[in-house]
């Protein structure tokens, strides 16, 4: 199935995960500068003795913000809510999560920018004095009484940071811009998760997973399951054989890249001589939507140097080509 490299998790994922999360800013692999961010920012709430500031994690699903969120309240030996944007339809669900929290809590609101709008100027003025105006009554004869809450720390979690409002990216104290995992701190994602599996898995069988993970730990982790499932079902080793046989299965290349992927690197290639095509011409020429091939399908292939977006449209790179086992065309005579 294609859905095996989406970032997104997806409910088989869950109990596996929950295993896994490391617990510690020590266990977390990479991210080294926002390790050594957070940690300075909760070290010094340590020792005020105080909640620490507001923390906005930024970046691609599936690369540890809600593992981050449960990190800073575990370090922090403080209880954890966790919610969720789509939950906070109206103002009222907000205030209720807030004023059930106690001292010292960390609120984690994940996917924080489809928050609705009022329960977003709500929470601007609880994040600055811990305090919220409760609207009773309507018309004439509505009044506001504030509410006093309890100090928390909010750990808000977005794919979108460029989604929220200003006034509110401004109230968090720090934001961590999560990147791309490389391919060795992969390796040691997995190392470690197959060390907690119990799954005896060969050095060149992790770099193989690793090298077609998308950068991305949760996927990282199920391509892993999967080799796991192989070697199992095989009575074989889980080493780079298993890895290959296991990820041929489910159409995961040596790049990383499902047939979708390659369904649009070789349109662009093989349909219109490497480009550039438009972005909805690419669409119908592999019968998908559009938005998917945009938000999905391009942003990896760009990131992997296989394609380039110009003003013209997509364009196929020499490595894009040669992806495919093919020469890239030479500069044309003039
Ligand atoms: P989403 O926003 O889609 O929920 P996320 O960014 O919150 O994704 P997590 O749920 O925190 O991602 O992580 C996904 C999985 O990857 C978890 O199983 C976690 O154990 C693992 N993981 C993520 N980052 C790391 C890391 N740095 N070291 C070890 N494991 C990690």
């Amino acid at each position: 199935s294609d859905e095996i490299l989406q970032p997104e998790a997806a409910a088989d994922d869950l109990a596996f995960e929950g295993a896994l999360r490391p617990g510690s800013l020590a266990e977390f692999v990479g991210q080294q500068k926002v390790r050594r961010q957070l940690q300075l920012l909760l070290d010094a709430a340590q020792l005020q003795n105080r909640a620490p500031d507001h923390i906005l994690l930024a970046g691609p699903p599936g690369l540890g913000k809600t593992t981050l969120a449960m990190i800073v309240a575990h370090e922090g030996e403080r209880p954890l809510r966790m919610t969720s944007g789509p939950a906070i339809q109206h103002a009222g669900d907000l205030a209720a999560v807030l004023s059930s929290l106690v001292p010292g809590e960390v609120l984690f609101i994940d996917e924080i920018h489809r928050m609705a709008r009022s329960a977003e100027e709500m929470l601007y003025l609880a994040m600055e004095d811990f305090r919220v105006d409760i609207m009773v009554g309507k018309g004439a004869g509505a009044t506001s009484i504030p509410l006093e809450l309890a100090p928390f720390t909010l750990v808000g979690a977005t794919t979108r940071a460029g989604l929220l409002p200003n006034p509110l990216r401004d109230r968090f104290g720090f934001t961590a811009h999560l990147e791309f995992y490389e391919a060795d701190e992969l390796h040691r994602v997995i190392e470690r998760a197959s060390g907690l599996i119990g799954l005896q898995i060969e050095s060149d069988a992790l770099r193989e997973i690793a090298g077609r993970s998308r950068g991305t730990p949760r996927i990282a982790n199920r391509l892993l399951r999967r080799v796991r499932d192989y070697a199992l079902v095989h009575g074989a080793a889980a080493d780079h054989t298993a890895v290959s046989a296991a990820l041929e299965l489910y159409d995961v290349d040596e790049h990383g890249l499902d047939r979708l992927d390659r369904a649009v690197l070789s349109a662009i290639v093989e349909r219109f001589d490497g480009g550039p095509v438009g972005l909805s011409t690419l669409a119908v020429t592999v019968g998908e939507e559009a938005e998917t091939i945009e938000s999905v399908v391009e942003p990896f292939l760009v990131r992997s140097g296989l394609v380039t977006r110009t003003p013209r449209g997509r364009v196929a790179t020499p490595q894009g080509w040669r992806h495919l086992g093919r020469a890239a065309p030479g500069p044309q005579p003039s």
